[in-house]
């Protein structure tokens, strides 16, 4: 590994503050200690916010929202443009910090980061193609619509991309003038504060955005203030709709992303090389901790050759060096209990990662190596539930047909992949597959922007993507406004 993909972790002890109204203070609640996924030492600390800490910070951001929502679009996209150079000037922390709280790699908290700023460019791209619609309906009489933002918004979001999904929802909120709130995951608080800095160093106005710190108590409150227009949450399913319905109740709008199982479909015809190295990079990339990891693959007839292939590559991965570590000791032995129920429901342990583990600075880690179980059942747990580990649950069918039904089964609708060389086959699966992204010969299917995120079904609650034009439709409100300025002698049956 070389030296700049060897994480690296902030000196000093780092404290999770939260900022109100431009100053960072400690929220009111309990503080807790932060462990390394990599070395399982304390890397900082996090303090729990109270709903007076909430309040605070709504209370802080009203003013300073409305002078920003009153700015032309134009002139919050200059802002947004700094923000864009200061993320790219401090990238190479924001990974660092990335991987050292979430346990990804380097490389993988960059990337992450590159793609919150490819949400972040489309959010600069509003000013040039977001000018409404001006209609003359009649004659002296004319249509239009003002697209207005919602007051103060609120995000909150999860562990396993602690600087992505953030930035799936900032910029564009931000870009069409709302005040934003933040929730970091409580487990990988750190990086909100980088990215904090880089909107303060773009020229934020103080109180436009803040961030409050710490787990439900914190989203129960930003759910229930009535001064929060509108909530965004993405993280596990049961979360998701428990948060959806809450926010929902105290009439905000909400857009709850949850939850997945992706399955990967693998015909017989699929070209071998593309096959194996995207099914393996699909589950074991992050170490199987994000939502468009694949983590069944339904293996179509005969297709030994390529799973004996990826068998191999997977065996051969180093932990620590080829893939990152799971996010705590709890989700470790989470993942090794559910590996051992699946062998004893009779599936074969192909290849066992429970016990990699490295040497040296890493071995207080939290270490599974690639995972590969045979011969799953389609109704077992290991076939159905999110285990959110680099663990890959292989069901045999017969036929595409069958595959199908499998996936159609899931109560999940995140995405869902073919590896093929038939476009008949590719087509078929497009068109029947339950998932709101699906990838042919890709088995990480995320949308490049413009084209917008999100799942179906259990994978989401609320209707709508979270990034792309249905962001922007989230974060603002269109306003129609029907005009005349005709002179009497043109006055028609709307007079
Ligand atoms: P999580 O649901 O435990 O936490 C998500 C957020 O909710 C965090 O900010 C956390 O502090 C807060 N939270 C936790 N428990 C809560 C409760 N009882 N009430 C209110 N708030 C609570 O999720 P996680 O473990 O941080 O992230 C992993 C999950 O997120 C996986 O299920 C993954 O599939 C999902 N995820 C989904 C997407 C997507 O786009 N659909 C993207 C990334 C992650």
């Amino acid at each position: 590994m070389s030296d700049s993909e060897r994480v690296r972790f902030e000196p000093e002890l780092l404290e999770a503050l939260n900022l109100a109204g431009g100053r960072w203070e400690k929220g009111g609640g309990a503080a807790r200690d932060l462990l390394s996924p990599w070395t399982g030492q304390r890397i900082g600390r996090v303090f729990e916010s109270t709903a007076a800490d909430v309040d605070r910070a709504v209370q802080a951001a009203v003013a300073p929202g409305r002078a920003w929502g009153l700015l032309p679009l134009k002139e919050r996209t200059q802002v947004m443009f700094r923000f864009r150079e200061a993320l790219m000037a401090d990238l190479d922390r924001l990974a660092h910090s990335v991987a050292a709280e979430s346990g990804k790699l380097p490389s993988e908290g960059r990337a992450g980061v590159m793609k919150g700023i490819e949400v972040l460019e489309f959010a600069l791209s509003l000013q040039n193609l977001d000018d409404g619609a001006k209609v003359l309906v009649s004659s002296g009489v004319t249509c239009e619509v003002r697209r207005e933002p919602l007051g103060v918004v609120a995000g909150v979001t999860p562990f396993n991309f602690p600087a992505m999904v953030p930035l799936w929802m900032i910029p564009i909120a931000l870009t069409v003038g709302n005040a934003f709130v933040w929730k970091p995951s409580d487990k990988t608080p750190l990086t909100s504060l980088l990215i904090a800095e880089g909107l303060r160093k773009a020229g934020l106005p103080d109180g436009v955005f803040s961030v409050v710190q710490g787990g439900k108590e914190a989203v129960d409150a930003l759910c229930d203030h009535p001064g929060i227009a509108a909530l965004a949450f993405v993280g596990s399913t049961p979360v998701a709709k428990a948060v959806y319905t809450r926010a929902t109740a105290s009439g905000k709008r909400a857009l709850c992303l949850g939850g997945a199982k992706n399955h990967i479909i693998l015909m017989p015809d699929a070209d071998p090389e593309i096959a194996a190295s995207g099914i393996l990079a699909s589950f074991t990339g992050c170490a199987g901790q994000r939502c468009m990891a694949s983590s069944v693959l339904l293996a179509v007839g005969n297709v030994d050759p390529i799973l004996e292939d990826m068998a191999a590559r997977a065996k051969a991965m180093v932990v620590g060096a080829d893939m990152g570590a799971l996010i705590s000791k709890d989700s470790k032995a989470r993942l090794d209990a559910a590996i051992a129920q699946a062998a004893g429901d009779g599936a074969d342990v192909k290849v066992d990662g429970r016990t990699a583990q490295p040497g040296g600075e890493l071995a207080g880690g939290n270490w599974l190596g690639p995972t590969i179980l045979d011969r799953v059942q389609p109704g077992s747990p290991a076939a159905c539930d999110e285990l959110f580990g680099p663990v890959l649950s292989v069901v045999r069918v017969p036929s595409l047909d069958a595959a199908l039904a499998i996936e159609a089964g899931s109560p999940y609708g995140n995405a869902a992949s073919v590896f093929t060389r038939s476009g008949a086959v590719a087509e078929e699966v497009a068109n029947r597959a339950h998932a709101g992204m699906i990838g042919v010969n890709i088995g990480v299917p995320v949308p490049r922007e413009p084209f917008s995120f999100g799942g179906f079904q259990q994978s989401r609650f609320g209707s709508g993507d979270i990034t792309g034009q249905d962001g922007v439709a989230f974060w603002s409100q269109q306003k129609k406004v029907t005009l005349k300025w005709a002179m009497p002698k043109d006055m028609n049956w709307m007079s």
